[in-house]
């Protein structure tokens, strides 16, 4: 590794002059020094000093393959010298970006073969509602203009997808578009009310959709979007079940089913794409980033149906142009970054070894519940979040003053583990080529840093 010659107070000092940073709390930039992390290999990361962490959250629940990937460096540096962009606008396309979209289009559901490259998971979030409204508008049925999405969704960080995100945290001091969004309550099996099965959980929440598309009338809504587990809402997973029931749903009153595998493609649930092998439904469009080049540039990308395709485009739609894209959009760096990162994941049978490690991530980490501040401890495959609780029996969050997902975050990296808090939740998202060993670090440092924080 390098010498780590980093001047880490200057970094620090010219951080808090000049940056502003996602989700910053204005409040209080100087409280909060800014962890500089220099460098990185493996499932490991380095701050300015040197001090190893092991990154639990994977980057932003993004570095599937790990750090340091000689082989992706030379893809990178290979594009860059022989054609570090070109534009995907209409007239133009690069090889890489026609091979990366043929290459997914082999591992998508169903009919979903025609790819919209953005530039990361909000950029796609908006492109896919946007596609809803042209789809309608196109086919004369401008009145299906709704919306509906959960409390505790996220789906990014543009004008329309923070609206149709759900986290109450987010939404303070901004504005939101309101007249054409609906928010249901989150499908959060920990918190259903008491004496009620997971089952009967489920079709509580299966009629919360369909009572709402009835509410607004079918012909006025134009889709549903939902994660396949509520990531950054707090690693939710939803009753057994209730993905394929609200597909169901969608599908009978003509909604279109938008799955947003931006954190659960690419490996973090065991499959490319989580939708159909482990929650049995085919969307109509998918939603991705992220894991699509395990973080190494900037890529999104849409998964549109053939069927929805095809029926605005052709003879019929002629000179109806879909007004949408971003000069990066389909960069082909990123394309090429992307190849390799799949090159990576099949050639190392990446996915097998998420399907075989993740009960075994999820079932250690869950002896933390025996903590008494652990209320739960939830997820699936390779992502995990643990909530502290006041109490176990009301299930009360640990209350916001405690900032106890920061306090386990700071023994967490003290001991050299990075967790991401999030107010009373820790997360885990770790790369994706975490060993058994490592996980079993993992929780060994959770307790230590749960312990230490209370
Ligand atoms: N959708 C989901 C499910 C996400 O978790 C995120 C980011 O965390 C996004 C969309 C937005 O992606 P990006 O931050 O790349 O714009």
């Amino acid at each position: 590794r390098s010498n780590f010659a980093y001047d880490t107070d200057r970094l620090v000092q010219e951080d808090q002059t000049h940056i502003l940073h996602p989700w910053g709390d204005l409040g209080e930039p100087a409280s909060r020094n800014p962890m500089i992390i220099a460098e990185a290999e493996g499932v490991y990361v380095y701050n300015s000093d040197g001090h190893r962490m092991l990154d639990g959250i994977g980057g932003l629940w993004c570095v599937n393959i790990g750090y340091g990937r000689e082989e992706m460096v030379q893809a990178i540096a290979d594009q860059v010298r022989k054609l570090p962009y070109c534009s995907n606008f209409g007239i133009t396309a690069t090889p890489k970006s026609i091979e990366f979209g043929t290459r997914l289009a082999g591992y998508t559901p169903g009919d979903l073969k025609r790819v919209l490259f953005t530039t990361g998971g909000s950029t796609a979030v908006d492109s896919a509602l946007r596609f809803v409204q042209f789809y309608f508008n196109s086919t004369g049925r401008p009145n299906k203009k709704h919306i509906i999405t959960r409390n505790y969704a996220y789906h990014g960080s543009t004008y329309l997808s923070a609206s149709v995100s759900g986290k109450p945290g987010d939404r303070g001091n901004l504005d939101f578009v309101t007249d054409t969004v609906h928010h249901l309550p989150v499908p959060d099996p920990y918190r259903r009310p008491e004496g009620m099965t997971e089952e009967e959980f489920c079709d509580l929440k299966v009629a919360d959709l369909e009572n709402k598309i009835l509410e607004l009338g079918p012909e006025n809504v134009g889709c549903f979007i939902a994660e396949p587990l509520l990531a950054s809402g707090g690693v939710i997973v939803p009753p057994a079940g209730y993905q394929k029931r609200t597909r169901d749903v969608c599908s009978k009153y003509h909604v279109l089913y938008i799955s947003d595998e931006v954190v659960t493609g690419f490996g973090r649930l065991g499959e490319i794409f989580a939708s159909e092998p482990v929650f049995e439904i085919v969307p109509d469009i998918i939603t991705s980033a992220k894991g699509l080049t395990s973080g190494y540039i900037p890529l999104g990308a849409v998964f549109i149906s053939e069927r929805l395709y095809g029926e605005v485009s052709g003879e019929a739609a002629r000179g109806k142009q879909f007004a949408n894209g971003f000069t990066y959009s389909g960069h082909p760096v990123a394309c090429a970054a992307g190849l390799k990162n799949l090159d990576i994941i099949e050639s190392e049978n990446i996915l097998g070894h998420v399907r075989d490690l993740g009960n075994y991530f999820i079932e250690s980490l869950s002896k933390l519940e025996e903590l008494p501040i652990v209320g739960i401890v939830r997820g699936s495959h390779l992502v995990a979040c643990v909530e502290c609780v006041a109490d176990k029996k009301t299930k009360e969050p640990v209350p916001a003053s405690f900032d106890i997902g920061n306090r386990i975050g700071v023994h967490a990296r003290a001991r050299g583990l990075m967790v991401r808090p999030m107010g009373h939740l820790a997360v885990l998202s770790p790369p994706l080529i975490v060993t058994r060993e490592q996980i079993d670090t993992i929780v060994e440092i959770m307790e230590q840093a749960i312990n230490a924080a209370v």
